[in-house]
């Protein structure tokens, strides 16, 4: 046992720090945790829980809608904004004691506050200072806003969850999968929707088949589009509305601007100047392939260090933290970032694994390309115009399969499955060999049997 107070402090009870501290406690470490503003970091609070109930909740826009056509005759209609969102406060609730339980009855010590690094083996939180033999950084991300003219009219996602009131009219900043995600979330919540892109098509990074059809999906559900766009100012109106002035020379009246313009680390106050840690050049903490910062009884995980900011990515490094300085055996866990599996709960969702197809050639694959695009039964009563698409990229030499594409209904939940068998190392073939389960749209995946193409 160390002299220190502690043998592990973890700055941060979100994603990566509840997991790693819980686990290295589990392996017998005397573990701290300190956290100052809500249990269960971004995720839980102000990411993708809140995030995912307000996607059911404006979802059920198009049940209603297509519902005519399967019999049901709905009336009266109304959203009544104030009980989604107390809603959804009191089941975040629920969670964050959720979180304080899974502490507590790990033996964490929960400290609540702000924590300071002022030593490489020191912290301060409050007016108190506690010892460990190692600290781990787990503090996760921020949101950045434009330095432009009235930026203080601006909100992010940290405010968006708890608006007092639903705007009629709101203008999403971005081209990131929050950005889309919220223009889908307003839509179908029945605000009269704009997203604001400076680029030339939005989800950068996906394939590009895939962004363009969903450029077209959320076009037809009427999300008004702007690319190659920027906002120069905001002004508050006198009747308390917000004029927004663009880069095109128009000008729009709006109640509200929700910029999802990407994230910083969260490490302002931290302390770094009193370590070694050093940052990249974006400003996230540099660690090896450990999470080992410069500083060497520093370590970090999760979204500040800059890796794919996803909340099964910080829970992964929390993990193997956890299993190579506490674990009882001497094997090395490495967290594995090849094709992770992610979602755009944007409507139609977009699921996604491995290569998109643009990535794939740059790396020096020959390749089968199979798309498939079609209206999804249900949208044969329903009455709407909502189309699904898949899409598999196979490398010509090995018939292994290097990424899988889906938009439409349940691509995420249906994504989670291929991504397993990619991960297997799943061909072509065998993807063929499986028999589907009909009628379902998944079954679409394994009997694509011409290809559509082929490139590089
Ligand atoms: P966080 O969860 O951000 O936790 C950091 C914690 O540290 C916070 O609680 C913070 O208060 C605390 N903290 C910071 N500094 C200090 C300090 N000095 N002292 C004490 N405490 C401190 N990911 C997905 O996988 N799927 C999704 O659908 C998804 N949707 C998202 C939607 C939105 C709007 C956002 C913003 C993010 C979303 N994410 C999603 C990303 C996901 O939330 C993050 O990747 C994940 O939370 C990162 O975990 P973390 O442990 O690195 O940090």
């Amino acid at each position: 046992m160390s002299n220190f107070d502690y043998d592990l402090f973890v700055i941060g009870a979100g994603s990566g720090g509840v997991r790693a501290s819980r686990m290295s406690a589990a392996k017998g470490a005397r573990v701290a945790i300190a956290e100052d503003r809500y249990m269960g970091g971004t995720c839980v609070n102000v990411g993708c829980v809140p995030k995912k109930l307000y996607v059911y909740g404006s979802h059920i826009h198009d049940e209603i809608e297509g519902a005519k056509g399967f019999g049901w005759n709905i009336s009266g209609v109304d959203f009544d904004w104030p009980t989604l969102r107390d809603n959804k406060t009191t089941e975040i609730s629920r969670l964050n004691d959720v979180y304080r339980n899974i502490l507590s009855s790990n033996n964490v010590e929960l400290i609540e506050g702000r924590a300071t690094i002022t030593g490489p083996n020191q912290v301060v939180v409050g007016d108190k200072t506690y010892t460990a033999e190692r600290i781990l950084i787990a503090t996760g991300g921020w949101p950045m806003i434009p330095d432009i003219p009235g930026k203080e009219h601006i909100i992010t996602s940290n405010e968006v969850f708890d608006l007092d009131v639903l705007p009629h009219k709101a203008m999403v900043l971005g081209g990131g999968y929050i950005a889309v995600e919220f223009a889908g979330i307003f839509k179908g919540l029945g605000v009269d929707t704009s997203l604001i892109y400076r680029g030339p098509m939005f989800l950068r990074g996906f394939d590009n088949e895939v962004r363009n059809f969903v450029k077209n999906e959320l076009d037809q559900k009427g999300i008004d589009l702007r690319f190659e766009t920027n906002i120069v100012a905001i002004t508050k109106t006198s009747d308390g509305r917000l004029e927004v002035e663009l880069t095109t020379g128009d000008k729009d009246i709006v109640d509200c601007v929700l910029a999802a313009t990407g994230r910083v680390p969260n490490i302002a106050s931290l302390g770094l100047e009193n370590t070694a840690v050093t940052l990249d050049a974006k400003g996230f903490i540099e660690v090896d392939s450990g999470f080992q910062s410069r500083e060497p009884s520093i370590y970090a995980v999760g979204d500040v260090i800059g890796g794919p900011a996803l909340t099964p990515v910080a829970l992964a490094e929390g993990m193997a933290l956890a299993h190579n300085l506490y674990g009882n055996d001497s094997t090395v866990k490495q967290v594995d970032y090849s094709n992770i599996a992610t979602a755009v709960f944007c409507q139609p969702n977009i699921g996604t694994v491995g290569l998109s197809e643009e990535e794939a050639l740059e790396q020096g694959y020959g390749l089968n390309i199979y798309t498939t695009d079609f209206k999804h039964m249900k949208h044969t009563l329903s009455g709407l115009n909502e189309r699904t698409f898949m899409k598999l990229i196979v490398d010509k030499n090995t018939d292994k399969v290097l990424g899988c594409h889906m938009v439409g209904s349940e691509a995420g939940e249906i994504i989670q499955g291929i991504a397993i068998a990619m991960k297997a190392g799943v061909t072509k073939a065998q993807f063929d060999d499986t028999i589907g389960i009909h009628p379902t749209a998944a079954e679409e995946f394994v009997t694509m049997r011409e290809i559509t193409r082929t490139a590089g």
